[in-house]
Order: structure tokens, then sequence, then C-alpha cells
């Protein structure tokens, strides 16, 4: 049964008026749009260690290394201890969500190219939000974007898929991890990791090979952190083709000369950007209806979040 991912959230992008200056920053795309896919988890760790709204506005000083958060005009109103032990208490409260949307720029949510001043005035580098660090570091394996990040359709479906799949993950270690299962789960995702990396791919085979000779949650750590990895690299066109390709093999027996050059043809107008990715997989799944395979059924990658790609 498919159930629906909890997802961590930065308040403020719900529309929630918890900013500095009691405004919001609502994202529709994430009221909207995904709102269907997740369920949210809203978090605003500012508002949680008390700073109120409206409240005088902090940042980032110190250097790459080492950071601190501290109100902008006064730097001796400081509240990096209390970001960083309310992110570690969250991270560990949290430990059932599928992955996490923050807010950029910010010196507590941001994940990327965050502000750092080395004078009140003066930016000296830049690096992550100190609650959303706390986050990453408690689960590395956690699928997070920025709410800027995800109106790329490309690295919105990238992240979505990787919710998906850690999602699964999940429900699989919650149901009692065990060796059949954890190659059924591999089975099932061999053709989208496949899209992404092919090391990933050829590594965690072999790894599934001698999985017997693994202490089960030992491989169970490294295969998925394997699969994750995998996961984040982009899925390009030509990586697709190679996998749709491959599924058009399981039907060279079944059709004609004139049906295997239609579904090149189709296979290499995707690959060249004439159309897009949803057009061959429907042919595909039409051979695939005409004749079945439960191999091919139950490969996710056929059932994957897909934007035209
Ligand atoms: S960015 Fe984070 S800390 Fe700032 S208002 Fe939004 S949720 Fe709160």
């Amino acid at each position: 049964m498919k159930t629906i991912p909890y997802i961590g959230v930065s308040s403020c992008l719900l529309g929630q008026k918890v900013r500095f200056d009691g405004n919001h920053k609502h994202q529709k795309l994430i009221t909207e749009e995904l709102a269907e896919k997740f369920t949210y988890v809203p978090v605003c760790p500012e508002m949680a260690i008390g700073l109120g709204v409206p409240r005088a506005p902090i940042h980032l000083t110190g250097d790459q290394h080492e950071q601190r958060a501290v109100n902008v005009k006064d730097a001796s109103i400081d509240v990096t201890q209390q970001l960083v032990e309310f992110g570690k208490r969250k991270a560990r409260e949290l430990d059932f969500i599928s992955g996490y949307i923050f807010k950029k720029n910010s010196p507590s949510c941001g994940l990327y190219n965050v502000k750092i001043y080395n004078t009140p005035s003066n930016v000296l580098s830049s690096g992550m939000g100190l609650y959303a660090r706390q986050i990453i570091e408690a689960n590395p394996l956690l699928p997070v974007e920025e709410e800027g990040r995800i109106q790329d359709t490309q690295l919105r479906a990238n992240y979505l898929q990787r919710v998906e799949v850690y999602h699964r993950w999940q429900r699989l270690l919650n149901s009692g991890l065990n060796r059949k299962a954890v190659i059924d789960f591999h089975t099932r995702h061999k053709f989208m990791l496949l899209a992404h990396c092919e090391a990933s791919y050829r590594e965690s085979g072999r790894m599934i090979a001698r999985i017997g000779g693994y202490a089960l949650s030992e491989f169970a750590q490294q295969y998925i952190v394997l699969v994750m990895e995998g996961l984040k690299k982009p899925a390009t066109p030509g990586k697709h083709s190679n996998v749709l390709e491959h599924i058009a093999g399981f039907f060279k027996h079944q059709l004609d000369t004139n049906d295997k050059a239609e579904m090149q043809n189709i296979i290499t107008s995707y690959r060249l950007g004439r159309i897009p990715w949803i057009v061959p997989v429907t042919l595909l799944k039409h051979y695939l209806r005409k004749f079945p395979s439960t191999y091919l059924y139950r490969q996710y990658y056929l059932s994957q979040y897909h934007p035209d790609i």
C-alpha cells in the first residue's frame, strides 16, 4: 500500500508569518502542486528558540570552518547554541521524515550559499544555515532541497524521485529488514539507478550478489548510501536512452523488424531532444501490456515522476 511521505519544510514557505519582519515567503509550488504528494512537517527554528515576531534579523559571522548566528546590529546577541541544540533535538524527533525543503539564504534554514560576514557589512564567504546543518549531519541520506532550486523542473524531478525511493527504504526498514526484501527493493530500482549512475548500478549489483556474506544491518547501511548517492547524479537523455534500449530488448522476440525500427527511431528522437521521455516510455508500456513481463511491470523506472525530460 502506498503511503504519503512526511517532509520537513521551513514554515515561512507554507505562508506562515514567522519571518523576522512578520511576513512569510509563501511558495505556491509547495502548497499546491507538491502538497498532494507529501504531508508537511513545518518547522521555524528561529520561532522555536523563542525569538518571536517581529524580531531583529540575525546573520552568520565567522569563516568557512566555524560560524555563529548573531543579531545583525549587535553581535553580542548570539543564538548559535540555541539553534544548534534545537537542530540536534529536531533531527532526532524527525527521524520519520523522508525529505526536507528549506528556505534559501536563511542563516538558520539555508542549504547553499548563505552569506558569512567577517565584519558587519563584509561578506567573507558562504555556507549553510546552522539549523539545516544539524538536520543534514544527523541524517546525511535525507533528500534535501531549497525552495528556489525545486522551481527547476529537472532538480524537482530528481528530488521527488529521491524522496520516493528513500520513503520506500524507510518502509522496508520499518517492516523488518530481511535479505529477500532488500533484494526485491534492489530489483525494482535497477533501471532507475542505471538512468542516474552506471557505477552505482554496477556496484550495488555486485553487493547484492554477495549479500549472504554480510551482516545484514552493515550491508543495508552501505547499500543505501550507494543508491542514494547514485540517484543524486542527473539522469541525462543519453543515460535514459540506454535504459530505454535495455527495456526495448525485452521485446526483441515479440516485435517484428518494423516495430523494432520504430522503437529505435523514437528512442533516438528522444535522445536528440526532439520528443519528451514520456513518448518512448508510453510505447514501451503499450508493448508491456501486449507482452506482459512481471519483472518490467515492477520496475519503478516506468512509473516514476516524469517532467518533460
Ligand atoms: S527561513 Fe527558517 S527561520 Fe527564517 S522564517 Fe523561515 S522557517 Fe523561520
